[in-house]
């Protein structure tokens, strides 16, 4: 018979939701247990926190743009949290990361007062309420004459592209190749990034970049300033190369993600969490209308946790814990929840042209205003999994991840009191 685990609450997933989420309950003196698969989309995504970039024309107060949406949206996630909320959860980001293991390294912007606009990898401008403080000189308002450097290793990084879309902009912008010594193996920003954190690698490559820059005053460089000190690296390089330096976030492997788990995923350590990764969740035990219990399946056992509280974490069509099967059902793998927002059949679930909304990008669990899943008397939802937002289109998954993240720890601690009478 499997022995089975007790805590205060568990939560499924390793995401950015999950992880807040934990972290927030674990600060609250819970007991919790994180449960995911593997890493979340922190390993893929930019690493920024995008609260509205869209809504549906470019936003650049992110705050009234998020009352007016969750105004006309009442199923909207921000509806539901609250701006409040949005607000609370992106200071207390902003504190955790400056109080985690990455000296120096923050986020920085205009928050919801005024969403900035930084160069992503094709050169377009994206927009965002926070970045890593590697990103920051990228803002557009304060370019001046600009520089992309890339390097022919770094096959999915073209500063040629990344400068022709900005100067196309009114960005004034050049690229600058730089020969980079890399093993096939370390081709990739991850590699250049683990090269970075040697401050005699930085020096050779600034010598080597030094003499092909011209008059401009900025530097952009694909995202990969290290991942041990990223902002000691950003000051080396700026002052060996006497210019603002900036990252641009790349395709996936993510540098700044990959920070941003392991700020995120040390807070949730700090606070007294646990996290077990390789713990796919197959099923969960009912009694009635609650959870009593989830399996986890790994290495050919199962093992059984229990708790008064479930957070379902687990993202939703991206990382498979919702699915969409060959009859076109859509439904949530983990505990069978019902879903919200999945276009009736017969109805178009895509449509071609890929920037457009597509009709299934709203659909998620079903949850009630405290973000409680429908059925299911002790389990809340947060992130990607929620129903009403069209993440990619809006620019807000991040936004969204943290504040429902946030908003679902508070709900417990209301609901449960103290955690000690969460478990009598
Ligand atoms: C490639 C990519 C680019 C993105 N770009 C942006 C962007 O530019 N701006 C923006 O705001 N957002 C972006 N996002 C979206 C944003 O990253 C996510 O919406 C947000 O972080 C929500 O994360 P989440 O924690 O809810 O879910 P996820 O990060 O998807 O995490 C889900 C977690 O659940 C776990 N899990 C799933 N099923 C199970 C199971 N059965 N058992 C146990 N664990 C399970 C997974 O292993 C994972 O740990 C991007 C996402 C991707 C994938």
């Amino acid at each position: 018979m499997n022995r089975e685990l007790h805590y205060d609450a568990v939560v499924i997933g390793a995401g950015v939701a999950g992880l807040v989420a934990a972290t927030r309950l674990a600060q609250g003196g819970a007991r919790v247990c994180v449960l995911a698969r593997g890493v979340g989309s922190t390993h893929l995504a930019p690493g920024t926190v995008d609260v509205l970039g869209y809504a549906p024309d470019a936003v650049r107060e992110p705050g009234p743009a998020l009352e007016q949406l969750a105004a006309s949206q009442p199923g909207h996630p921000y509806a539901l949290v609250g701006a409040g909320v949005v607000a609370d959860a992106l200071d207390w980001f902003v504190a955790t990361v400056q109080a985690g293991p990455l000296p120096g390294y923050g986020y920085v912007g205009g928050g919801l007062e005024l969403g900035g606009r930084y160069p992503s990898a094709l050169g377009a401008l994206r927009p965002s309420a926070l970045v890593p403080v590697t990103m920051a000189a990228g803002e557009a308002q304060q370019l001046g004459r600009l520089c992309i450097v890339g390097t022919p290793a770094l096959r999915d990084f073209h500063p040629s592209l990344c400068a022709a879309n900005l100067a196309a902009a009114g960005i004034d912008a050049r690229a600058v190749p730089v020969e980079l010594e890399l093993d096939r193996a370390d081709a990739n920003t991850l590699g250049v990034a683990r090269r970075f954190d040697d401050p005699g690698w930085r020096a050779r490559f600034c010598a080597r970049l030094a003499p092909l820059l011209g008059g401009e005053d900025h530097v952009g460089l694909p995202a990969m300033l290290g991942l041990r000190d990223p902002f000691g690296a950003l000051a080396d390089v700026e002052q060996r190369l006497g210019r603002r330096v900036f990252e641009i976030p790349t395709l996936p492997p993510s540098v700044p993600g990959m920070r941003l788990y392991e700020i995120l995923s040390s807070a949730l350590r700090a606070a007294g969490g646990r996290l077990v990764l390789g713990a796919e969740v197959v099923s969960g035990r009912w009694s009635g209308g609650r959870v009593e219990a989830v399996v986890t399946r790994a290495a050919g056992h199962d093992r059984v946790y229990a708790a008064p509280w479930f957070v379902l974490a687990s993202g939703g069509f991206a990382s498979g814990a919702i699915e969409l099967d060959s009859h076109w059902t859509a439904r949530e793998r983990i505990l069978g929840l019902p879903l919200r927002g999945v276009p009736p059949a017969g109805e178009p679930r895509f449509v071609p042209e890929y920037a457009s909304e597509q009709p299934l990008a709203r659909a998620g669990v079903a949850v009630g205003g405290d973000l409680r899943a429908e059925g299911a008397d002790n389990v809340l939802v947060c992130g990607a999994a929620l129903p009403g937002a069209a993440p990619w289109r809006e620019h807000s998954g991040e936004g969204i991840a943290l504040a429902s993240a946030f908003r679902v720890a508070q709900v417990v601690g209301e609901l449960a009191g103290s955690p000690a009478e969460a478990t009598a």
